[in-house]
């Protein structure tokens, strides 16, 4: 990818790897971040990179881009429910800004989606033909419902205008690059055994989550904005290993050669029970298959988040 590409939500963590990654492929990129989940610091100084700092809903001016990555949205469950009413607005209003942008620029468009479109999921593995279990007015409906809302109007600008829209569906992924106060299991599991404390554990910490290492990630999303033929895919990026927490907490205590230290919280309110992924499509549509094993990603986390917090 040589071109113009624009990021929004480029200073976020997945957004700060796919930034370096395109940058690494001579793409002059914009990032647009309001800086709210974000850092500048996460972003190199390079001079095919400008980042502007600003909001996806109401865009300042971002020049010609050819390619589009719609990133811009807080994505832990404690960030975008501490803003609900501006999640959504994120998600759904400022996907419909860069749909107008890629209808007047003539861009390609790939949406981040999410797997929580799936909702607390009652089929598994989710396949990309599922429709998913979601409450529309719980405390996740701003993040799952602006997201499907997303989803909807991709559609529509696609059916409507003939756009080039592609969808991954994005399933939790960790990594170098999470801020210490991220929210996540990851990075809560770990930044808490780094500091000696127990790591809080939600409900009965049998539900379960599937890990994909952020390189992973973000080798899918690359394929999915570069293939030539394939607009209107909506496709699942994850790995497709399923954990439970529980058994997360134990693997992150191994690593670190600690011992297990539990405090178990309240489960919290519409947290789905299982999730785990259905890559066919990915790997039929974009040869693409997670390669990073969890033991080796954590490895790696556990080295990043060392060195952030003894960095103060
Ligand atoms: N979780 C937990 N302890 C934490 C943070 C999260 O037990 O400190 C659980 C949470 O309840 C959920 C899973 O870990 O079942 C993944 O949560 P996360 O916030 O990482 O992402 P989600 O997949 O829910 O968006």
């Amino acid at each position: 990818m040589s071109g113009a590409v624009l990021v929004t939500g480029g200073a976020g963590f997945i957004g700060q790897h796919l930034v370096r990654a395109l940058l690494a492929q001579g793409a002059r990129v914009t990032v647009l971040d309001n800086l709210s989940t974000g850092r500048r610091a996460a972003l190199p100084d390079d001079p095919n990179l400008r980042v502007v700092q600003g909001c996806v809903t109401q865009p300042p001016d971002l020049g010609q881009p050819e390619l589009i990555f719609n990133l811009a949205c807080p994505a832990s469950p404690v960030h975008y429910q501490a803003d609900p009413i501006g999640t959504w607005r994120a998600a759904a209003l400022g996907t419909h800004a860069m749909l107008e942008l890629a209808r007047e620029t003539g861009a390609r468009l790939v949406q981040a989606s999410t797997s929580e479109v799936y909702g607390d999921p009652e089929v598994s593995p989710q396949a990309e033909g599922y429709h998913g279990h979601v409450n529309p007015t719980g405390p996740r409906a701003c993040y799952d419902e602006g997201k499907r809302a997303a989803e909807a109007l991709i559609a529509d600008y696609r059916r409507v205008h003939g756009l080039d829209t592609r969808v991954a569906r994005i399933f939790n992924t960790y990594g170098p690059g999470m801020a210490p106060d991220d929210g996540r299991v990851v990075a809560n599991f770990i930044t808490q055994a780094l500091r000696g404390e127990a790591m809080t554990v939600y409900g009965d910490g049998r539900q379960t989550r599937s890990f994909c290492h952020v390189r992973d990630l973000v080798r899918g999303l690359l394929a999915l904005g570069e293939g030539e033929d394939l607009g209107g895919e909506i496709v699942n990026l994850g790995n497709p290993a399923e954990i439970t927490m529980r058994a997360l907490a134990e693997r992150i205590s191994e690593a670190l050669g600690v011992a297990l230290k539990l405090d178990l919280r309240p489960a919290a309110p519409d947290d789905p029970r299982q999730r785990r992924p259905d890559i066919t499509r990915a790997k039929a549509l974009l040869g693409w298959t997670p390669e990073v094993a969890l033991e080796e990603g954590l490895a790696a986390t556990i080295a990043h988040f060392r060195a952030v917090l003894a960095a103060g």
